[in-house]
Parts: structure tokens; sequence; C-alpha cells
């Protein structure tokens, strides 16, 4: 776009009458606005009138919405060069994760856990099993491949099984990357039951200014219930843990993590009084995910989508109530989606991005050496399907990036080719997750409209839009700020 109207483009006549610019909409609320996107992110809602005038190019300067859909690059006005160069450096903003390789690596140290949660995605061995751990070997050939990409920033993610079982992995990764790479920014993060975290390890992560994610799933008895130990007693455990973690390590710098069960799902404020209560500032409301052993144990704990919404509605309602009485706390996942809607930029959030996050933003290794485009796509293979296995941490990157999974996800992971997606007015916040999308429906190109991650996305920009623009004003500058103002440094998974 810039190329045919940079400075050596032809004179290009003004443009003295609004002519809409390309633009993509979705009816509003009860239908009477109708909300227009561009693919930068700008939008407007309209009311039907005024839209169907707009659509028609039949605006006119005197019309109260004309100055802001063109200040909005929804309408063309003057000079077409100076708009569409405009235009085509906020689209390039938003797009800026193309420009540099995967930035975001999940490392599996080990695949042992000690506890066997009932919606676990990660086929998880028990605590005394063999031939489950990574070793160092595989490990340093980890940190090659990390140090090969040209992020400016990395991020390092540990994960498991219990990631904390092989602290000895995590404790080599994170030495050798500063050692080999001291002035390359690198932030690493651990997702963790944190039974096992130990005075010696938080001195560790505090050293090395790790972000912690508690797997916290609300009250005590919610929690047990979801995470069975023979004592029942794994809340009391984490939340010794998240104290000690606080204590060392800085309570920003720990935040939790809560996959909402069905068990849960009906006791929305219930869930957020728990965590806020114990002092989350940054809470994270996962659904269930269709992975591995989820998929499995989906029938006794699984839930629709529909279900989900209504529980999400509620909680949503309770943190924003939360911000009302003065106390500080945000839901993460709004808060990404609101820094898409509100902000020139990405949060950097890999399933939302379009071309796919999957091994162009983020890259898997699993225990015994594997490379995966993502953390689902090693799920899925350990549940018997590699479709999404790049191949070894002694392959290059190169390499792994000319692999067959890379070329399966490039054929379904950008949003802008794909059927549902392309017409969505929620686009621009959105992404394609092709390894999802495969996981649910068979296809990296499946249609994305009748899919559950569609639906729930669809579910969430309707409820965002809904408060941002027709909520009480309060409503409006509280999510205003989590959009703008993060509570913890971004999460990139
Ligand atoms: S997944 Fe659904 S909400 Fe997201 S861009 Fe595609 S059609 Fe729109």
């Amino acid at each position: 776009m810039e190329a045919a109207f940079g400075r050596t483009a032809p004179n290009i006549p003004r443009v003295e009458k609004g002519a809409p610019l390309p633009h993509r909409v979705v009816a509003l609320g009860d239908g009477a606005q109708v909300l227009v996107t561009n693919d930068a992110g700008e939008f407007m809602a309209l009311d039907r009138a005024d839209f169907a005038t707009f659509a028609a190019g039949r605006l006119t300067p005197d019309s109260p919405a004309y100055d802001d859909l063109v200040a909005r690059h929804l309408l063309l006005a003057g000079r077409p060069e100076v708009a569409l160069r405009l235009l085509a450096t906020k689209v390039r903003t938003k797009k800026a994760f193309v420009q540099q390789g995967p930035a975001l690596h999940i490392l599996v140290p080990t695949l042992r856990c000690h506890q066997s949660c009932l919606y676990c995605q990660v086929s998880r061995r028990p605590i005394g099993a063999d031939s489950f751990d990574m070793s160092p070997e595989t490990a340093l050939h980890a940190v090659e491949r990390i140090l090969e990409s040209d992020a400016a920033a990395l991020t390092v993610e540990f994960q498991g099984g219990e990631p904390l079982l092989g602290f000895d992995i995590i404790k080599l990764v994170v030495e050798t990357i500063r050692r080999r790479a001291p002035d390359r920014r690198v932030t690493f993060s651990i997702t963790s039951t944190l039974h096992h975290l130990t005075d010696d390890i938080a001195a560790f992560l505090a050293e090395h200014s790790f972000q912690v994610s508690a797997s916290i799933d609300g009250p005590e008895d919610i929690h047990n219930a979801n995470r069975p130990l023979p004592g029942a007693d794994a809340h009391r455990r984490t939340m010794e843990g998240v104290a000690l973690a606080r204590r060392v390590i800085g309570a920003a710098n720990v935040a939790a993590i809560t996959t909402v069960t069905r068990r849960g799902l009906h006791h929305p404020e219930g869930i957020v009084d728990a965590l806020i209560g114990a002092g989350f500032p940054s809470v994270f409301l996962r659904p269930l995910s269709p992975y591995g052993f989820a998929l499995r144990s989906a029938r006794r704990t699984g839930y629709d989508m529909d279900a989900f919404q209504a529980f999400y509605r509620r909680a949503l309602d309770r943190i924003l109530w939360w911000n009302r009485q003065g106390v500080e706390a945000e839901e993460a996942y709004a808060a990404i989606l609101l820094t898409h809607i509100l902000t020139p930029f990405h949060s950097g959030y890999v399933d939302l991005r379009s071309p796919a996050g999957a091994g162009l933003g983020v890259l898997a290794y699993d225990y015994d050496g594997g490379v995966y485009a993502s953390d689902e796509g090693r799920m899925l293979a350990a549940a018997g399907d590699p479709a999404f296995r790049m191949g070894t941490v002694r392959d290059p990157l190169p390499v792994l990036m000319a692999s067959d999974a890379m070329r399966l996800i490039a054929t379904g992971g950008v949003a802008e080719d794909l059927p549902g997606c392309r017409d969505c007015a929620f686009l621009p916040y959105c992404g394609s997750d092709p390894v999802h999308h495969y996981a649910t429906q068979g296809h990296v190109r499946a249609d994305r409209q009748p899919s559950d991650f569609c639906r729930r996305h669809t579910g969430l920009f309707h409820l965002l839009f809904g408060l941002l623009l027709d909520g009480p004003l309060e409503k409006q500058a509280l999510l205003t700020r989590w959009g703008t103002q993060r509570l913890r440094p971004e999460a990139a998974a």
C-alpha cells in the first residue's frame, strides 16, 4: 500500500466527498447500532440511518459522524495518498509481530506431576515415573534454538507436568541463557501449583525476575475437587506457595490462572471473590481446552460455550464491582482483548494473531526433545496426533520453520483468508488459531463461525463493545484502564 502511495506515486486527485474505505461491520445489541471496523482495528458505532448513508457513500461533511469516520480511516476524504499511507502505518503497527521470529519459548522440564487434575491437558505422568524428564543435553539444544530467534524480546516459559519437579533443568536453561546472551531481553515465567516451591527455588526465581502464574481454581472446595490429592490439601499447599512467592519474588509478579470446570460454572462470584480476596491483582479465567486428556474427560467436566459465556459475564461484572470498591484487579484475557480494541498495538498474545502465532510466535519444547508449533500441538501429539510436531531440538530454526507442520499451519493461519473470519468485524482483535480448529473440527481451514473458539470470542467482543459503547461511564473508564494499563507485564501466551 505504501509503495503505491509513497513519495514517488503519481498525484492522485483529492476525494472531495467522503468515500468508504475497506471495512467490516456487525450489528450490536438489539441491532440499532452497527459497529464498523477497519484492518487497523479502528472502529466506530453508527446508528442504522447513518450507517446506510455511510455505506452508500453519501455521508456529507455536515454529518456529526463524518469527521470521526475520516479520522479513523473508515472514510476517505481529501488527499488519498496521505490517508492511505497513515492507514498502512497503523496496520503495520498492529501486525508488528510478523516482523520477528518466535518470541515465546515454552519448555517442559518434566511430564511428571503429583496431581491428577480432572481436566489435565498434558498427559501427566506419576511423580515416580522414569523417562519423562528433559535431559540436560536436550535442554542445552533447546537453548540453542531459543537464541536463534531474532525476536527483540524473548519469553521463556516453563510448564509441565509440574515444572518445579524439574527445577535442575530450569536452573540450567536460565543460567545458560544468561551466560550465552547477557545482553538479550529475556523474561522467564512459570506456571505451577507451587507445591514444590522452596526458599532456595524462590530466591533463584526472584534473582531472575520470574513471572509466576499459580494454578488456582478459586475457593478451597472447588480447587480441591478439581485437583484431588490424598490429603485433600491442594489449595492449602498452593496458597502456602503463593505466600512464599509473594514474599520473595514480589506480589506483583504472582498472578492466578484459573481453569473453569463444570463444578465452578455456577459460582463466578465465589471464584472471583476467592481470587481477589487472596490478593491477586490479575486473574485469568480459562475455559477447558479441547486437547489431550481434557478431551477424554470432557463428558465429566465439560460444558458448552453458552454456559461459559454466562459464567464469564457474571465474573467480569464481579471484578468490576471490586474495582468500584477501590481494589485494583483485572481479568487478564479481557485486558488482552481490550488492548487490541483500544490501542494501536497488539498484546503479543499468540493465540490471537493473524498470521497465526503457532510456530511463528511460539515454539514448545517437549521433555523428549520434540519441538512443536504450540503447546496445544504438543498436547495433541501426546494424544496421538503429531501433526504440529516441527522436528527436534537438534534441528536448526530454519529447518523447523520449513517443516510440514508449518506448511499445514500456513494453509489455515491467516484469518483474512478464512471462511467466517474474512468478513468478521472483530477480525482485527481476534486470531486464526489453526491448531485449535484442527483439534476441534479436523482441519486448519475449518469454518470458524460454528467453532467454540469463535463463539467464545464473538461473545466476548459483543460483551466488551457493549460495555465500552453503552455501559455505565464508570465501567467504560475501568475497562479502558484495563486495556491501556496492564497490572503485570504482558503475558504472551
Ligand atoms: S474467530 Fe470468529 S470472532 Fe474471531 S475473527 Fe473469526 S469469525 Fe470473527
